[in-house]
């Protein structure tokens, strides 16, 4: 398998070659020159293998420059039962017949994210081999809150690269900031921006695009390398989680072998999603992907009304890693939308730079919605919904996965659809516990993360994982702070 950048000018990469650059010189995203089909039967096997298993056999479909042994050997380590505290690793819970839960928060660091950062870290140091790198690989990250503390666990201490975190300073929720500036390791950086998630994004973008800082650190014996969701080794271990959500409500005997089901998914940067759309693109049964907003409704607006405009006022909500305005990889489905047109997606993405807008086609709405239905929860809607859910099922989810379940009943509401549904949750309710516990009780504004961590333990019976008890009395390691204009400095001082 081969790939090319969604803006046209690169194209011929391995998926070694993809995983190490992350970002395609040309500016655009590295996107697989076609997509492997799997047929009925196939998916059908799934039912009897286990997670690794299942991740396994959808990795070697895109990463054909990898050995078999390699993929299966970074996937049984990546899903080990000693880093998620599920033996199932992705669990499927039921809610009602027609409602499903895909929690994909067992890892260490209790939110989706682990997914793919839990195997990425295992895939680049081969990339590094394949490629014949010499260089250290350095990771930029900025992250809107998950992102951050799961890279960090995953790229802790592997030999051969060093990562830094760039995070919004009052962007991310107190569990969040605490995982991240507490975190050990020889080759970590964690550092505070003052702006919001998009002003740290554009920051590391700048840097990547950078000749200058490139120079610099190639002289130091580095290079870049993104753990973002714009990285193709991020995509691509998290489509393996929607055929498995499909292979286990075929075991558990809720759908009938190809019948389509809709996915609801909580959506920030559109990576999540988007690699649901791939799956659909190999053959699994989708009838639509409800992609779910915060009143950060910028894709909201544009599936509705072919107008994408990120000029609009910014909101801290209680769902802070869907807090976005740019949704990266968009960029991913405008090319497929387009039929793989980079000409016209550089146009785009240039007028999104210039004017922070762009419009498309009436056609490529019409196009879109056939796919995707989109709709947006606000604060109020999203705390309505937890409290709900528990009282109705005894189901506490977090707020993002809140937002998801409140746009589905909207949508359930106005189309009558009853196709069986997985909705899917990106974060433990633990990494929340102000937003989840005050949407459930009246609490105190002095109480502290580990106390609600208690009594969230005494209303929904679930353990406390260790990603939040080990927090307790954990040293503060990382005090940096800077604007998005001194990111650059800040990684020279790091280096
Ligand atoms: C990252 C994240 C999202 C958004 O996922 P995208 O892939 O960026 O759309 C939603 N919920 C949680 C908890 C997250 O960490």
């Amino acid at each position: 398998m081969q790939y090319e950048s969604t803006r046209g000018a690169i194209r011929g990469m391995t998926s070694a070659q993809a995983i190490l650059q992350g970002l395609a010189e040309d500016g655009g995203l590295f996107v697989p020159q076609s997509f492997p089909h799997i047929n009925q039967e196939e998916i059908e096997a799934l039912t009897k293998e286990s997670y690794p298993q299942r991740a396994s056999f959808i990795l070697k479909k895109y990463l054909t420059d990898y050995t078999n042994e390699e993929i299966s050997a970074c996937a049984q380590l990546a899903y080990h039962p000693a880093r998620f505290d599920d033996p199932d690793i992705a669990p499927l819970k039921k809610l009602t017949d027609s409602e499903f839960v895909l929690e994909l928060w067992h890892g260490p660091t209790i939110a989706f994210k682990d997914m793919a950062l839990q195997i990425l870290p295992r895939l680049l140091p081969l990339a590094v081999q394949k490629t014949g790198e010499k260089d250290q690989i350095l990771i930029l990250v900025a992250t809107s809150g998950d992102t951050g503390k799961a890279a960090l666990d995953g790229f802790c201490n592997v030999a051969g690269t060093r990562i830094a975190v760039f995070y919004p300073q009052e962007g991310v929720s107190q569990a969040q900031k605490m995982q991240m500036v507490t975190q050990s390791g020889q080759n970590v950086h964690v550092v505070a921006v003052k702006g919001n998630f998009d002003d740290a994004q554009n920051g590391v973008k700048r840097i990547f695009v950078d000749e200058g800082i490139q120079t610099e650190i190639k002289q130091k014996g580095y290079r870049f390398s993104s753990a973002n969701s714009i990285n193709w080794g991020r995509l691509v271990p998290q489509i393996a989680y929607y055929f498995s959500a499909y292979a286990d409500l075929l075991k558990q005997k809720a759908i009938q072998a190809g019948e389509k089901i809709n996915f609801v998914v909580p959506t920030g940067n559109f990576g999540n999603i988007l690699a649901g759309y791939y799956a659909m693109r190999m053959g699994l049964p989708v009838n639509k992907f409800i992609c779910a907003s915060n009143c950060n409704n910028v894709l909201t607006d544009f599936f509705q009304k072919q107008v994408y405009d990120k000029n609009r006022p910014f909101f801290k909500t209680a769902s802070p890693s869907m807090d976005i305005l740019i949704s990266s990889n968009l960029e991913r489905l405008l090319y497929e939308m387009s039929g793989r047109n980079g000409e016209k997606v550089s146009a785009w993405m240039k007028k999104l730079k210039q004017e922070g807008k762009y419009e498309i086609d009436e056609k490529y709405g019409e196009w879109l919605r056939e796919f995707f239905y989109a709709g947006f929860a606000d604060e109020e809607a999203t705390k309505q919904i937890v409290k709900e859910t528990f009282e109705k099922y005894g189901y506490v989810m977090d707020p993002h996965t809140a937002v998801g379940q409140a746009v589905y009943e909207r949508y359930v509401s106005e189309t009558a659809d009853k196709t069986v549904a997985v909705l899917v949750s990106t974060a433990s309710p633990y990494k929340f516990c102000k937003d989840v516990v005050g949407a459930l009780e009246p609490i105190q504004e002095t109480v502290d993360e580990f106390e609600l961590a208690k009594r969230l333990h005494v209303l929904s019976g679930l353990v406390i994982p260790k990603a939040i008890t080990e927090l307790e009395g954990k040293p503060v390691l990382h005090q940096a702070v800077c604007t998005p204009e001194m990111m650059m400095d800040e990684l020279r001082n790091f280096l």
